[in-house]
């Protein structure tokens, strides 16, 4: 049994099924892809593995504990962080006072503003979160206000603002969409480094074949709502359904 658990999951949404059958058994500590084309229902997949949305069936277990119907930050603190297509990081704010939210809020639960502004060296906090900038290789940038960062460090950051919440699963939706290619090796190489030096679960929904291929153990292709094909990237390579049904000229 894997880390996460999808059975039966179908979604719709009035007369359309966007999602139907999903059924998904994601081994611990492996990359898991999904793809498929646009309108696929890989957000809507996404959505319902981390409880903000609830299918019309089937069930989603994450470590034996159903997702479904629970808050953001219960979903948090049971283990599971997510990193949306935009970055959320908060431009005003320094990159290093960025990075110590999400170790506060890991710590307290809530983030308050009065213990952020009294942070230092006593709480432990302040030097977390340096030293997770540094191997993100982002420490000479900590006293930048992080909207001045490229867009692929701002990506890097928010990866990293995710791992502060110590997660076993960590969910991506298209995290290198629009990034030039340099930005998009560096975030493959990040997501690499991490797989390897982490006990983690990732699960990336990702349009670039030129990741997915980098990184997944496994890849679900997606079409129309349901499940195509899943198997090893060498295997969906030469598969001819999912040439026909998404890869084309990319394969
Ligand atoms: P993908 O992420 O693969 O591009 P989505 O999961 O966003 O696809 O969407 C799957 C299908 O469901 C699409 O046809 C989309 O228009 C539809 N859809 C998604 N969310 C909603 C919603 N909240 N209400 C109605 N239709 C939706
Ligand atoms: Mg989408």
């Amino acid at each position: 049994m894997g880390i996460l658990e999808v059975k039966n999951v179908g979604k719709r949404f009035g007369g359309l099924q966007a999602l139907s059958d999903i059924n998904l058994d994601i081994a611990e500590n492996s990359v898991h892809a999904i793809i498929g084309p646009n309108g696929a229902g890989k957000s809507t997949l996404l959505n319902c593995l981390i409880g903000k949305l609830i299918p019309d069936t089937g069930s989603v277990m994450f470590e034996g504990q159903s997702v479904l119907g629970r808050k953001p930050y219960e979903i948090n603190q049971m283990g599971i962080s997510r990193v949306f297509q935009t970055p959320e990081i908060f431009g005003d704010l320094t990159v290093l006072e960025n990075m110590m939210i999400p170790i506060f809020a890991k710590r307290d639960g809530i983030f308050r503003m009065h213990a952020f502004e009294h942070a230092d060296n006593e709480t432990g906090i302040l030097k977390q979160a340096e030293e997770l900038l540094e191997s993100l290789g982002l420490a000479d940038d900590r006293h930048q206000h992080a909207a001045w960062m490229s867009r692929g460090n701002k990506r890097r950051l928010e990866i990293g603002m995710c791992l502060a919440q110590e997660p076993r699963l960590v969910l991506l939706d298209e995290p290198t969409a629009g990034m030039a290619r340099a930005d998009t090796n560096a975030t493959i190489d990040l997501l690499k480094q991490i797989k390897e030096e982490r006990d983690i679960t990732i699960v990336i929904i990702e349009h670039d074949m030129h990741v997915v291929f980098s990184l997944a153990d496994r890849i679900t292709v997606l079409a129309q709502g349901s499940p195509l094909v899943e198997d090893t990237p060498e295997k969906i390579k030469g598969h001819p359904k999912v040439r026909e049904a998404y890869l084309g000229e990319a394969a």
